[in-house]
């Protein structure tokens, strides 16, 4: 086994960036794309990016769905993506909640955002160059998370999510 090269990446928040958010959406009937999304998945694809998820899921902790509900849900998106012309090469969700069975999560605390191990996690199975790679997020949160993970974000407040790739492209590539 041959190791990945070492790329650079784009980490995007899913509720919020990928899909509108309406809270703790886990059945595919819940997930309208937001604007631009599938395009801008595979615009990032052709810039030579890999393109993760990371995704707090607390709803798992409240005990609203299980594990297994964001799984397929997540199998779902990623293969309704790709059938857009989207890859997305991975994802991580953080079951986490410090209010919430946080005893039966604590070994995933880390993960919730904003701590960045959901995106360490990812680049330790994919070797990431941070020179370059960023996050999208729709909270604060998630920018701090990448600002942990040692890459920098960009706060995405609605609209077309392929148009806010392009110009944020124009400023990674400039
Ligand atoms: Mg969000």
């Amino acid at each position: 086994m041959t190791e990945p090269a070492l790329r650079r990446a784009a980490f995007l928040d899913r509720d919020g960036v990928l899909n509108v958010d309406v809270g703790y959406a886990h059945r595919p009937d819940q997930i309208e794309w937001v604007a631009g999304a599938p395009e801008a998945v595979r615009r990032l694809n052709e810039a030579g990016f890999r393109v993760f998820v990371v995704t707090n899921q607390a709803g798992i902790a409240r005990g609203l769905y299980g594990e297994t509900d964001v799984s397929a849900l997540m199998a779902w998106m990623v293969d309704r993506l790709g059938e857009m012309g989207g890859r997305i090469d991975g994802w991580r969700a953080s079951p986490y909640h410090p209010e919430f069975q946080a005893e039966r999560f604590a070994h995933l605390s880390h993960w919730r955002k904003p701590e960045p191990g959901m995106l360490l996690d990812l680049m330790s199975e994919w070797p990431t160059e941070r020179q370059g790679s960023f996050i999208i997020g729709d909270r604060a949160s998630d920018l701090d998370a990448g600002r942990r993970a040692g890459i920098s974000g960009y706060l995405f407040k609605g609209g077309n999510l392929d148009a806010f790739v392009r110009d944020v492209l124009r400023d990674i590539l400039k």
